[in-house]
């Protein structure tokens, strides 16, 4: 199926609909996601349109893995964390949900699972203290 960009992350990253943005460069956005999984929940999106993993530019994943890495290293410390799960789903059929390729960074506690995967909307002042919180670690 070929990239439809009217989903949700590309206008995100058009800038026609707010996010909880915690870093942005030349390649890519990491924002909070609003559903969370856990406390902290953040979503790295690639600049450059793919469906998801299967279509994209291998060039454009060998620059993102990197950028996957920082976030995830400063929301384990951001959050306390006692560990991190890396998630990223392919069509439907694999889970996803939004059609442009995205990276999800979950802090993990021992004992406790995660949330059902987007399915409980965040208040919009727990979203922000965790971008600030996310912010802080990345500077
Ligand atoms: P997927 O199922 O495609 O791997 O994950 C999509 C993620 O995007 C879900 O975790 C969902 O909570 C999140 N999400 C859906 N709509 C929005 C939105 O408008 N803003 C943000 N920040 N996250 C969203």
């Amino acid at each position: 199926m070929a990239y439809d960009d009217s989903n949700i992350f590309a206008k995100i990253l058009r800038g026609e609909i707010p996010c909880h943005k915690v870093y942005e460069d030349d390649d890519a956005i990491a924002f909070m996601d609003v559903m969370p999984q856990s406390s902290g929940h953040a979503l790295v999106v690639p600049k450059t349109p793919s469906r998801n993993l299967l279509d994209a530019d291998p060039a454009v994943l060998a620059r993102i893995i990197p950028l996957v890495q920082k976030i995830a290293v400063a929301s384990k410390s951001a959050f306390n964390a006692d560990g991190i799960s890396i998630a990223q789903f392919n069509e439907t059929a694999g889970g996803q949900t939004v059609f442009h390729l995205h990276f999800h960074i979950m802090p993990r506690y021992e004992g406790q699972p995660l949330q059902i995967h987007a399915r409980k909307m965040e208040d919009a002042a727990v979203l922000a203290a965790n971008a600030e919180k996310l912010k802080a670690a990345l500077a």
